[in-house]
C-alpha cells in the first residue's frame, strides 16, 4: 500500500528558536537532512524515511554527502528540496527587482498601489561615498512632497485615497524602500546569491551577503557556489564592446519614442495556431505528430476552431489553458513604466530580460493627473529627477537610476507562451488591474489574437471573458472570438 510520509514543512524561526533551534544538540534543525537523504533514494535501497532517519543522526556526514553529490557530481537538484523564507525590509524599489528577477522563487511584496508611502527611502552608499547624501535626500524629499500634494489633489478631484494613492506614486523614486517575504529553494538562493555578488549596486551586494550569512546558518553545505564568475560579473561590458566595434559610428542605435502602451510584437510561432492544435490532436488520439500537423495545417478556420472548441470546452475562467498551448509563443519589446514593469515582472512563466531606465524613453503620466491639473507638478517631478540622475552618471551609471521615477520609462523584451499570454490575460486585463499594466497587457492580447486567431480567441480579463465563456457552453459551433 502506498504509504504518504509528511517529512517537513517550513515553520516560523521564533516557533523553531522556542524549540531550541539553537541548541547545539538540535544539529538536525537544518533541512540539509532532506537533501541529503533524498540525494540517496536513487542508489540506496533503503525506504526514504529511513534515509531520513540516518541523514538526521549524523548531520556532518549528511553535509559531507551534500558537497560531493551536489557540487562534485552536479546532482544540484538535490538543493531544491530545502526552502527557505526570508523577510527582506527597507531595501529600495530598485534592488526588489534584482532580487525578483529570480524566477524559481515566490515573492509578496508591499503594495506601492495599496500601502499609502511614508518617507521611507535608501541613500545608496555610492552617493554617500561621493559626498552627495544630503542633496539626495533633498531630493527624495521633495518627490515625497509631490506625492502628497498629488494624493491630496487627486482625492479632491474625486479619486477615493487608494486611488489617489496608486497614481501619485508615479512621482517617487525608486529609492523609496519596499518590504517582502520570500520562498525561496537552496538552488535558488545560491544563484541569487551569486548573481546579487556581481551586481554593480552596493546595495544588492549587501542584500546579498545578508541573505547568504543568513542561509548559511541553517545551511551550509547547499550554499557552495556563490562567488560569480567573469561571466556574471562582465557581461554588459563585453557586449557594449563588441557593439562599439563592430558600429563604431552608432553603437548605441536607434532609440525609439512611442506613446503610452509600447508594445511591438517582435515575433510569433509561425501558423502558431496548427502547431498547438496538431499538439491537442497528436496528444488526445495518439496520432503520429508530422501526421497530425499535416492534417491541422490544411484545415481552414472552421475546422481549426471545431478542434479548438473542443480543447476548450468547459473552460473556467481560474482554468489554465491546456499545457499544448505552451507550443506557441510570441516576443514582445514592451516600454513601459517602471509602475508598470514592478507588475509585469512578477510573471514567471516568461522570459524577460530589460534595458535600464531611461529618461530618453519620456515618461508614463497617469490619466487622472490631467483630470486633476497636475501636468505641470509631474513635469516639475521629472524636471528634478533628471537633473539629479544626470548628477549621479546619467546613462552610464548603474546609481543613477535610483533618482528614476516610477513615471519613468525602460525596455524590456519579453517572450512567453500563449498558455502563460492568458494567464497574463486573465489577471492584468481584469477590472482589478491597474490602469498602466492594463493597457499593456490589452495591446499585447490585441497582437496575440493578430497571429493565433483561433487560439488567443478566448483572451480577455478574468471579469470580461466569464460571460463569454458561460455562454458559449452548449453545442459545438464555430465562434466569433472573444474581443
Ligand atoms: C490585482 C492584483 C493585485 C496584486 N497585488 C499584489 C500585491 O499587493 N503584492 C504582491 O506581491 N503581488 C501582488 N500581485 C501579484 C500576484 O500576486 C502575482 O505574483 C502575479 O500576478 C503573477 O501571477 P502568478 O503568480 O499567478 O503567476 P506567474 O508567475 O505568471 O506564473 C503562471 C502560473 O504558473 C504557476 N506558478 C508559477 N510559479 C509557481 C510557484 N512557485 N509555485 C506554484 N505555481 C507556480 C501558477 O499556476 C501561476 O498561475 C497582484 C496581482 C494582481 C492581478
Amino acid at each position: 500500500m502506498a504509504r504518504v510520509i509528511l517529512a517537513g514543512y517550513n515553520v516560523d524561526t521564533t516557533v523553531l528558536d522556542a524549540l531550541g533551534r539553537r541548541n547545539p544538540e538540535a544539529l538536525a534543525a537544518t533541512p540539509e537532512t532532506l537533501s541529503a537523504a533524498y540525494a540517496r533514494i536513487s542508489r540506496d535501497p533503503r525506504p526514504v524515511d529511513e534515509l531520513r532517519a540516518a541523514a538526521r543522526a549524523d548531520v556532518g556526514r549528511a553535509r559531507a554527502s551534500n558537497q560531493r553529490i551536489v557540487f562534485e557530481f552536479g546532482h544540484h537538484s538535490v538543493a531544491e528540496h530545502a526552502v527557505f523564507n526570508f523577510d527582506l525590509i527597507g531595501v529600495s524599489r530598485l534592488v526588489v527587482e534584482a532580487v525578483e528577477a529570480r524566477r524559481l522563487a515566490s515573492y509578496t511584496e508591499k503594495s506601492q498601489r495599496y500601502i499609502r508611502l511614508g518617507e521611507d527611502f535608501v541613500v545608496p552608499a555610492e552617493v554617500r561615498d561621493a559626498g552627495r547624501a544630503e542633496a539626495f535626500s533633498a531630493y527624495v524629499g521633495r518627490c515625497f512632497e509631490r506625492y502628497g500634494a498629488a494624493a491630496r489633489a487627486l482625492e479632491a478631484a474625486g479619486r477615493d485615497e487608494r486611488l489617489a494613492g496608486e497614481d501619485a506614486r508615479y512621482l517617487l523614486p525608486l529609492a523609496t524602500t519596499a518590504q517582502l517575504g520570500m520562498t525561496v529553494n537552496a538552488r535558488t538562493l545560491e544563484y541569487l546569491v551569486r548573481c546579487l555578488a556581481a551586481h554593480p549596486l552596493a546595495e544588492a551586494r549587501e542584500v546579498g551577503r545578508a541573505l547568504l550569512a543568513a542561509g548559511s546558518e541553517v545551511a551550509p553545505s547547499l550554499l557552495l557556489f556563490v562567488e560569480p564568475g567573469r561571466s556574471l560579473r562582465g557581461r554588459t561590458q563585453e557586449v557594449a564592446a563588441a557593439a562599439r566595434a563592430l558600429w563604431p559610428d552608432d553603437p548605441d542605435g536607434r532609440s525609439v519614442r512611442r506613446g503610452v502602451s509600447d508594445v511591438r510584437l517582435l515575433h510569433a510561432t509561425p501558423d502558431g495556431d496548427a502547431r498547438v492544435l496538431a499538439a491537442v490532436l497528436a496528444g488526445a488520439v495518439g496520432m503520429d505528430g508530422v501526421d497530425a500537423l499535416d492534417r491541422v495545417g490544411r484545415l481552414g478556420p472552421e475546422g481549426r476552431t471545431r478542434l479548438f472548441d473542443a480543447a476548450t470546452r468547459h473552460l473556467g475562467v481560474h482554468d489554465a489553458l491546456p499545457r499544448e498551448f505552451e507550443h506557441a509563443s510570441l516576443t514582445f519589446e514592451v516600454v513601459l513604466s517602471a509602475a508598470a514593469f514592478g507588475q509585469l515582472k512578477r510573471h514567471r512563466m516568461a522570459t524577460l530580460t530589460a534595458g535600464p531606465y531611461d529618461p530618453g524613453l519620456g515618461v508614463t503620466t497617469p490619466p487622472s493627473f490631467s483630470e486633476a491639473g497636475l501636468g505641470a507638478l509631474l513635469a516639475e517631478a521629472v524636471r528634478d529627477a533628471e537633473a539629479v540622475w544626470a548628477d549621479l552618471g546619467g546613462p552610464t551609471s548603474p546609481v543613477a537610476p535610483y533618482a528614476c521615477l516610477n513615471a519613468h520609462r525602460r525596455r524590456v523584451v519579453l517572450t512567453l507562451n500563449l498558455r502563460e499570454m492568458y494567464h497574463v490575460s486573465r489577471l492584468r486585463e481584469d477590472s482589478h488591474a491597474q490602469w498602466d499594466i492594463r493597457a499593456v497587457a490589452s495591446a499585447m492580447s490585441a497582437e496575440a489574437r493578430r497571429a493565433f486567431p483561433v487560439c488567443a480567441s478566448l483572451l480577455g480579463g478574468k471579469d470580461r471573458v466569464a460571460e463569454f465563456l458561460t455562454a458559449r457552453e452548449g453545442p459545438s459551433k464555430p465562434q466569433a472570438g472573444f474581443e
